[in-house]
C-alpha cells in the first residue's frame, strides 16, 4: 500500500478543499517547478456579461438577437452571456408608435430567444449558424424568405471566411480589448454588423496566488484562447493587484507577475505548450476549468481542474480537483506534496 504519509497528506488535502485521485500523483506534485493557468474560468470567476454592444449601421438591438438566437445551442461561457443579454432586455411592447419598456422581473417578462435553424461550432473561433425571419422560429433560413447566415466570432474566423473588417469596427475592438474584455464580431450575409464586448472579473485570489507561487520559486504562465491584447491586459491586471496587495514581486516580468503568458492557443495548442514546458525539463502542473483544458490537463504532470465551476470533463481528465473553486489552494497543494516527498525518501 503506500507510504502513511501519502496517505495522510491525501487527508489532509481533502480536508482543506483539494482532492487527489492517488498518491503518485501527490509525488509528482512534489517536483512541480512550473504551474501554468488557463485565464478564462479559473484565473477569472467565470462570470461572463455582455459590458457593451456596438452595432455598425445596425441597432444594437438587432446585433444581440441575431447574435443570441445564433449562440442559442452553443455551451460556451460567451454564448452564454449573449443568450442572457437578448432575455433580459426589457420587454418592449409597441402602443401607438410609442416603445413602452415593462418593468416587472418574473420570468415572463423575459425575451424569448428564437432558436437557430442550423448550427456549427468552430473550435476556438466561434459559431456559423443560420437564422429564420426575425423573431419567428423555425423560420426558413433561405435568405429570399429573409433568413439569414450568422456569424459570431473572433478574427480568425473573419480571416478564415475572408470578411473585411472595416477600421471602424477594429478601432472599437482595440479599445474594448484593452481594457481586458473579450470582442467578438456579428456578421449577417458576409456584412459585420456589430460587436459585442464581455467581461469576466478576476478571481480576487488570482494575483496573491500567482505571487505566492513565484515566491516559492515556481514559474508561472497564463495560457488562452483569448486575443492577444486581452490576455496582455488580463495578466497586467494580475500583476497590478499583486502589487497594491503588497506582495513581492521577484523576476520575471514584473507589470504582469507571470513568467510568461501566451494568447490565441487552440485546445491542441494548450497540449504542445505543455509538453514543450516538458520537453525543457519543467515538471509541470496546469490549473483549468473547461471542455477546452481537457488535453492540457491530462498532458500536464498535475492536472488541477476547479470544482465548482469546472466541467465534468476537466474534472475527469484531472488529478486534483479543487472544490469550491478555492484558487488559494494551489500553493498549499504544491507546499504540501513537496512536504510529503520529504517524508517518503
Ligand atoms: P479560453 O477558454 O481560453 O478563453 P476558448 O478556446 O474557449 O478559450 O475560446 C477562444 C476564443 O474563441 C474566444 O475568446 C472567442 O474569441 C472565440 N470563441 C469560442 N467560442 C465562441 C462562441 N461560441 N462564440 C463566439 N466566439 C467564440
Ligand atoms: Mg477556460
Amino acid at each position: 500500500g503506500p507510504p502513511v504519509s501519502i496517505v495522510s497528506a491525501i487527508g489532509n488535502a481533502a480536508r482543506s478543499g483539494v482532492l487527489m485521485k492517488g498518491g503518485d500523483h501527490l509525488e509528482r506534485a512534489g517536483k512541480i517547478d512550473l504551474v501554468a493557468f488557463d485565464k478564462t474560468g479559473t484565473l477569472t470567476k467565470g462570470e461572463t456579461t455582455v459590458a457593451d454592444i456596438e452595432g455598425f449601421g445596425v441597432a444594437d438591438g438587432e446585433v444581440l438577437s441575431l447574435a443570441a438566437t445564433a449562440e442559442k445551442k452553443s455551451e460556451h461561457h460567451l454564448a452564454d452571456a449573449i443568450v442572457d443579454a437578448a432575455r433580459e432586455r426589457p420587454t418592449a411592447a409597441t402602443d401607438g408608435g410609442a416603445t413602452v419598456a415593462q418593468a416587472d422581473d418574473t420570468d415572463a417578462s423575459l425575451q424569448s430567444v428564437p432558436d437557430p435553424d442550423d448550427f456549427d461550432v468552430v473550435a476556438g473561433k466561434g459559431v456559423i449558424a443560420h437564422v429564420g425571419v426575425s423573431g419567428e422560429a423555425g423560420g426558413s433560413s433561405d435568405e429570399s424568405d429573409g433568413g439569414h447566415e450568422v456569424i459570431v466570432g473572433n478574427r480568425a474566423l473573419l480571416d478564415d471566411r475572408d470578411i473585411d473588417i472595416p477600421s471602424q469596427v477594429t478601432d472599437y475592438v482595440r479599445e474594448r480589448e484593452e481594457r481586458g474584455e473579450t470582442v467578438v464580431h456579428v456578421i449577417r450575409d458576409g456584412d459585420i454588423i456589430g460587436a459585442i464586448a464581455m467581461r469576466d472579473e478576476l478571481r480576487e485570489a488570482a494575483p496573491g496566488v500567482v505571487a505566492a507561487l513565484r515566491d516559492a520559486g515556481i514559474e508561472t504562465v497564463m495560457l488562452t484562447g483569448d486575443n492577444e491584447r486581452t490576455a496582455a491586459a488580463v495578466a497586467e491586471e494580475v500583476g497590478r493587484e499583486a502589487g497594491e496587495t503588497g506582495l513581492r514581486k521577484r523576476g520575471g516580468d514584473a507589470a504582469t507577475q507571470f513568467d510568461e503568458y501566451r494568447a490565441e492557443l487552440l485546445p491542441e495548442d494548450k497540449q504542445s505548450v505543455i509538453e514543450a514546458y516538458q520537453a525543457d525539463g519543467h515538471v509541470v502542473a496546469m490549473v483549468g476549468d473547461g471542455i477546452n483544458d481537457a488535453p492540457s490537463l491530462a498532458t500536464a504532470d498535475v492536472g488541477i481542474a476547479m470544482g465548482a465551476a469546472g466541467t465534468d470533463t476537466a474534472i475527469e481528465t484531472a488529478d486534483m480537483a479543487l472544490m469550491a473553486d478555492d484558487l488559494e489552494r494551489i500553493p498549499y497543494a504544491v507546499k504540501l506534496s513537496k512536504a510529503t516527498r520529504w517524508n517518503v525518501l
